[in-house]
C-alpha cells in the first residue's frame, strides 16, 4: 500500500488548525501540527514532510522567516510550502512568493479549495517534472518544447509555451491576471496586466487553429482557465 503523504501544519489559530487537521486527515494525509515558527522549523527538519502549510503570522518566528530558513537549508530546500495569509495582505503574498513559497491561500479559505491546491502540488512533486503534459487533444512536450493538437504541430512563442504549461499543470483552475503574472512572468515587475491579455489572445489563436473547442476559458472579471471540453 502507498504510504500516506505527510503534511506539516504550522498554524497558531486553534480553529484553523482543527479545520486543517480534520479535512486533511479525512483526505488520507498524515498530519503533523504545531503552533509556532520555531517548532515548525525543527519539525520540518526532523520529519521531512511532503508539504508544509505555513501561516504568515506566527509566534516566536514569523512565517516568512521560517520560509527563509527552510529555503536556505539543503535538507528542507525542496519541500513545497503553501503560505496561509489573511485577506488583503497583498504585500505579504508577494513577499511569500518571492521568498520561495509554492502557492498561497487566503484566509478564510474553503477546505475544498485548499485540498485542491495541496493535491496539485503533491501530484507535481510525486511525478516530478513530466516530460509530457496532456489535456484533451493537446500534447505539450517539455523536453522538446513542442506542442501538438490532434497530431498537428503548433508553433508557440516562449511566453505562450510557459502560459500553456502553467494552465495544463493546473487544469480547471481559474487564474487572475495578477496570479498569471506571478506564476508565468515571475518577478518581472515591468510587465502589466494588459500583457497577460495579449499573450492569452496569441495562445488562444495558436491552439485553436485545428478547429477544436476553445480550451482557454475567459471567466468574466476573474481571469482565465484551461478546461477540456467535449
Ligand atoms: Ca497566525
Amino acid at each position: 500500500m502507498e504510504t500516506a503523504k505527510k503534511i506539516l501544519v504550522i498554524e497558531d489559530e486553534q480553529d484553523i488548525q482543527t479545520l486543517l487537521d480534520y479535512n486533511l486527515s479525512q483526505a488520507g494525509f498524515e498530519i503533523i501540527l504545531c503552533e509556532n515558527g520555531e517548532d515548525g522549523l525543527l519539525l520540518a527538519i526532523e520529519s521531512q514532510p511532503d508539504l508544509i502549510l505555513l501561516d504568515w503570522m506566527l509566534p516566536l518566528l514569523s512565517g516568512i522567516e521560517v520560509l527563509r530558513q527552510l529555503r536556505s537549508r539543503m535538507d528542507t530546500r525542496d519541500i513545497p510550502v503553501i503560505m496561509l495569509t489573511a485577506r488583503g495582505e497583498e504585500g505579504d503574498r508577494l513577499r511569500g512568493l518571492d521568498g520561495g513559497a509554492d502557492d498561497y491561500v487566503t484566509k478564510p479559505f474553503s477546505p475544498a479549495e485548499l485540498l485542491a491546491r495541496v493535491r496539485a502540488i503533491i501530484r507535481r512533486q510525486t511525478r516530478g517534472y513530466d516530460a509530457k503534459l496532456t489535456g484533451g487533444d493537446i500534447e505539450l512536450d517539455l523536453e522538446q518544447k513542442r506542442v501538438k493538437r490532434d497530431g498537428t504541430s503548433i508553433h508557440l512563442g516562449p511566453t505562450e509555451f510557459r502560459l500553456l504549461e502553467h494552465f495544463m499543470r493546473n487544469q480547471g483552475r481559474v487564474y487572475s491576471r495578477d496570479q498569471l503574472l506571478d506564476s508565468v512572468w515571475g518577478n518581472d515587475v515591468y510587465v502589466g496586466m494588459r500583457t497577460v491579455d495579449v499573450h492569452i489572445r496569441r495562445l488562444r489563436k495558436a491552439i485553436n487553429i485545428t478547429g477544436g473547442p476553445d480550451m482557454i476559458r475567459t471567466v468574466r472579471s476573474m481571469g482565465y482557465s484551461f478546461e477540456v471540453r467535449d
